[in-house]
């Protein structure tokens, strides 16, 4: 069979598909990055075929979006989202805004936002509770002008609209800047190192920065490890959605990660000033105000990013890269009597050493010279810290400066 056979079939069996409800609406469920609460949840579209196996998006998408079939998925998923969110309603669950992918094909539609009021209307399901989800290469495509009223127009009636997969096409932040957007997700292609990468946390640190510039509410996409997240909090990056957390579900299942997630809130605020996640993170609270300068490193892969860098004497080391590398600069910045003494402390192969003889922690006092050209005593302290899920050996560091 040819391809176009092939993909011909495929159009037929999807519109047989939706009237067989073969095609469903699955939810993965988006996270607040810091309190772990559950946001909002974005529709995937999952083909069950009778014989019970799955087809994924991948496989039907490409093809329909080479026509214009895609905008009947479209339309078709935001149908059964407002029936799963009615279900959920009257069942008397709370649930969280959903997310509905669009095609680039709707932006040239002038009754787009019409059409989109109708069905939530006829389900009754509130404005708010449903965000546009465009691909970053869709406002590509079309003028700004053409992009920017099509946003306008779909905000005004009281939907939110995301920016998807940003950072996988040429749109620069300037793109971005000029529709007003709600919030921007950020590409799972952009963390596909883990954030060891010293590029890689570069480029994240400085999209989630100017994201936040304009007030735009963050989500990276594609989190699976503990790693990620970490780095992305230390960004402020907002929300978080990956595998870490939960992957796409049928709506049953959605609904009882929503009932769970209501509970949760519900213990929380009971225990909030008891709990012993409260007392962890007023601990926290209380490092991040006694130091101004908390760094993270991981010794064995030669990285470090700040964790804080804030009110310290001096500011010029980069946030996040190579730890030798920023051994040696800082080293440049100390009095020229303790430069040695300070490289010598913290040198990898010496801080290596350290942890091997079973030593807690380093600390040194030296004199740096400030941004304001004056030499403050500087205490730094690193604590060799165990992470139960990595071999590698890693410290914090705390330092202040007196003066
Ligand atoms: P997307 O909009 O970027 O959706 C996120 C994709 O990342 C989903 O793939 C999701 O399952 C996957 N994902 C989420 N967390 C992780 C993770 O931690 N690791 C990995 N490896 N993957 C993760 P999925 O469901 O296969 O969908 C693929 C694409 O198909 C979607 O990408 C979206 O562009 C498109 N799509 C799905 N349903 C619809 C629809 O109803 N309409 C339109 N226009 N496009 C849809
Ligand atoms: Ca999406
Ligand atoms: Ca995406």
């Amino acid at each position: 069979m040819t391809k176009e056979t092939d993909e011909k079939m495929i159009l037929v069996e999807v519109r047989q598909a939706y009237e067989k409800h073969e095609i469903k609406a699955f939810f993965q469920p988006i996270y607040d990055a810091l309190s772990g609460k559950m946001v909002c949840a974005e529709a995937l579209s999952r083909w069950i075929k009778e014989d019970g196996t799955m087809v994924m998006p991948g496989d039907y998408i490409p093809v329909l979006e080479a026509s214009d079939a895609i905008c009947e998925l479209d339309w078709y998923m935001v149908r059964e989202v407002c029936i799963a969110l009615k279900e959920q309603e009257e069942l008397g669950i709370p649930c969280v805004k959903v997310s509905v992918n669009f095609s680039r094909k709707h932006i040239s539609n002038q009754s787009f936002v019409g059409k989109l009021c109708e069905i939530t209307d006829t389900y009754g399901i509130a404005h708010k509770m449903i965000q546009v989800e465009l691909t970053e290469s869709a406002l590509i495509d079309n003028s700004m002008e053409q992009v920017g009223d099509f946003v306008n127009a779909i905000r005004n009636e009281g939907f939110s609209v995301a920016v998807d997969d940003f950072g996988t096409g040429m749109s620069s932040l300037g793109m971005v800047k000029d529709v007003a957007i709600d919030t921007l997700k950020i590409d799972r292609s952009l963390l596909n190192r883990n954030c060891e990468d010293e590029r890689e946390r570069i480029v994240l640190e400085s999209i989630l920065e100017f994201a936040h510039r304009l007030k735009l509410v963050t989500v990276a996409e594609g989190v699976e490890t503990a790693e990620q997240l970490g780095f992305l909090r230390t960004c402020g990056c907002k929300q978080i959605q990956g595998y870490l957390f939960a992957k796409p579900m049928p709506k049953e299942e959605f609904r009882k990660v929503c009932v769970s997630d209501a509970k949760k809130e519900l213990e929380e605020d009971i225990l909030s000033v008891q709990s012993q996640a409260s007392a962890v993170q007023l601990l926290l609270d209380a490092v991040y105000t006694r130091y101004p300068l908390i760094i993270y490193i991981n010794l064995t892969r030669n990285s470090y990013y700040m964790m804080k860098y804030d009110g310290f004497t001096s500011t010029s080391c980069v946030s996040a890269g190579a730890f030798d590398e920023c051994i040696i600069h800082a080293s440049g910045t100390m009095h020229p009597e303790d430069a040695e003494l300070f490289r010598q402390t913290f040198c990898i192969e010496n801080q290596m050493a350290a942890y091997e003889r079973g030593e807690k922690c380093i600390s040194v006092m030296v004199r740096q010279l400030g941004d304001d050209k004056v030499y403050r005593r500087v205490e730094v302290t690193n604590y060799f810290v165990k992470n139960p899920s990595s071999e590698d050996v890693l410290v914090i560091s705390l330092s202040h400066n007196f003066d």
